[in-house]
């Protein structure tokens, strides 16, 4: 014989009361009939105590960032009594401003009682203001320059592509953790590339990137640009990466030989000899860099025809462009060739090297 519930007078199970008066006694969540959503017009990011929540990965343009938007604000000012709780809204009537919701969530108020609904109106006000990343953003704010060159010449279009491509992923992956995470300018001459970024730091981890993948020399310079508020002086950095005087696919001479550059990476320089045909890999501290000198371009690769073959183990080929013959040694193609096979080759000292592609 159980006591009777002391509010209502039926059976009661849970300290003195019965089911349905101990879950008005315990609701699932505390929440304020009204909640302000104050979110940035331009990115969605949503305002909460001490600074902005960006949403990454949402087009801020469509409807899903309302739904992250009110997941935040949900989360920030509904207190949810159990983390088992499960919340969601359903859309009442949707004013140019105001929200008219219902919240409802479904949960448990004890471990003994069964799963239970609980609904709760709830207006949403809507304001929209502009998040700390957007103001500085547009305002142009940077903390440091990122000036990309090559050493005694221009970069290659395919160095222009990956070094941004390798900016805009490295920012793209801080955004949401560091709210200088952005670029406001990049621009291209045909000197090199220069990238104003907002966030020191990110320069930084950007420019070690940079210098680690394409062995590159790194100058930083520091401008006097003003004064902080306590009147200590304000300096915006310059980080200069200087990337090496050839590039992939480009021939050096390295001891006297010449040679292919096949691969630039944290590992060193890879590179096939063109003479006796063998690869190595080299890097800055190795003996071999010193001796180091730019040959051509690969823009001075081209295309050949094989013609024939000749007794003397001379192949002759045929400049596909210009139609000069040429010879080229039997001994420096690694495998068979046949008449009409096109390869590619450069001319260094007269002499033609079949290279890789
Ligand atoms: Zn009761
Ligand atoms: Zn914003």
């Amino acid at each position: 014989m159980t006591a009777p519930c002391y509010l209502c007078g039926a059976p009661s199970i849970i300290d003195g009361l019965c089911e349905d008066c101990y879950t008005k006694e315990h609701p699932l969540v505390k929440t304020p009939s009204v909640i302000n959503l104050l979110s940035c017009k331009q990115c969605g990011a949503v305002k909460i105590p001490g600074g902005w929540k960006p949403i990454v990965g949402i087009d801020p343009n469509t409807e899903e960032i309302l739904e992250k938007q009110l997941e935040i604000a949900i989360g920030q000012e509904v207190q949810n009594l159990s983390p088992e709780n499960e919340m969601f809204i359903e859309m009442e009537k949707k004013l140019d401003r105001v929200l008219e919701t219902i919240l409802v969530v479904q949960g448990r108020s004890h471990p003994q009682l069964k799963d239970h609904q609980e609904t709760y109106p709830l207006e949403i006000r809507l304001e929209y203001g502009t998040c700390d990343t957007c103001g500085m953003m547009s305002g142009g704010y940077h903390e440091a320059i990122l000036q990309v060159r090559a050493d005694g010449r221009y970069l290659t279009d395919e160095e222009v592509r990956d070094v941004q491509n390798l900016v805009i992923s490295r920012t793209v992956s801080e955004y949401g953790k560091d709210t200088k995470a952005f670029v406001t300018n990049i621009s291209e001459t045909k000197y090199g590339l220069d990238f104003m970024i907002g966030s020191e730091h990110l320069c930084r981890q950007i420019a070690d990137e940079l210098q680690s993948t394409y062995l590159a020399e790194r100058k930083e310079n520091f401008k006097l640009i003003g004064q902080h508020k306590g009147g200590k002086d304000k300096f915006r950095i310059t980080i200069l990466i200087r990337l090496l005087s050839f590039a992939l696919g480009d021939i050096i001479n390295v001891i006297d030989e010449p040679c292919q550059v096949l691969d630039i990476s944290k590992g060193g320089v890879s590179c096939l000899n063109l003479r006796d045909r063998s690869t190595f890999t080299m890097n800055p501290k190795s003996a071999k860099w010193r001796t180091i000198e730019f040959l051509t371009d690969k823009s001075n690769i081209h295309e050949f025809m094989i013609i024939s073959k000749s007794a003397n183990h001379s192949i002759q080929v045929m400049d596909s462009k210009s139609y000069e013959i040429h010879e080229i040694d039997e001994g420096l193609f690694e495998s068979d060739v046949e008449n009409g096979q096109k390869i590619r080759a450069v001319l260094i000292d007269e002499r033609l090297y079949p290279v890789q592609v």
